[in-house]
């Protein structure tokens, strides 16, 4: 695994443009054949957000690349992700500035890097990292929907820089239940930002059932 990561990032050294999902390079976030799989995502909706929208459906490529992006250490993956994003952007209402949704500092640690912090930098837009905080999430394992709201929104709180009166993108990975980005947009809201509008890089599939939902939900 050690010498696998090295290996990719020896590649990434030789050859900058990689395929964010397969090993071939020229071509990025993915080359041709990836880009054909890509699967735009339904629409989303975050309560108290403005606004909101993913670019594509989470799963084949989609999937590949969150989890090289976020669990293989190829944070540089981000930026052109997140210029992929950007240009759903011209779609939404305007925004002066972009915040991250914020990793738990243990996370932050264990990981190195915070990947929706990684995909901002592919966005025309100023970048307040610290605006959120997160504090560790209790355990969410069964607890009914509207207690792990509550656990969630407890979690989100606003941090060091202010969002009074700005209009924020909110930028996250993977929408799954929506329940983050609803705590984050709250936060937000609660710190005086003017507006909320979230921008994700892929959902999850619709479900109808909230339990398969809660079952789907990934470790941040
Ligand atoms: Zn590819």
């Amino acid at each position: 695994m050690i010498l696998r990561t090295l290996g990719v990032g020896l590649l990434e050294a030789v050859f900058p443009p990689a395929c964010a999902a397969c090993p071939d390079v020229g071509r990025e976030p993915f080359c041709r054949i990836c880009a054909e799989a890509l699967v735009p995502a339904d629409p989303v909706e975050v309560e108290g957000a403005e606004a909101a929208a993913a670019i594509w459906t989470y799963g084949g490529p989609v999937a590949d690349a969150v989890r090289a992006l976020k669990y293989e250490g190829r944070w540089a993956l981000g930026r052109p992700l997140g210029a992929a994003m950007a240009e759903a952007l011209v779609a939404l209402p305007p925004v002066d500035v972009a915040v991250p949704v914020p990793l738990s500092r243990p996370r932050l640690v264990s990981r190195g890097y915070n990947q929706a912090r990684e995909l901002c930098r592919g966005l025309p837009l100023p970048v307040r990292a610290r605006a959120l905080v997160r504090r560790p999430a209790h355990e969410q394992v069964g607890l009914g929907r509207t207690a792990r709201r509550a656990n969630l929104a407890r979690a989100m709180e606003s941090g060091a820089q202010s969002v009074a009166g700005a209009r924020v993108l909110l930028v996250d990975d993977v929408i799954t239940t929506g329940a983050t980005a609803e705590a984050a947009t709250a936060a937000l809201l609660a710190a005086g930002a003017k507006a909320v509008v979230v921008l994700a890089l892929a959902r999850t599939p619709l479900l109808q059932d909230d339990e398969s939902a809660a079952g789907l939900a990934r470790p941040t």
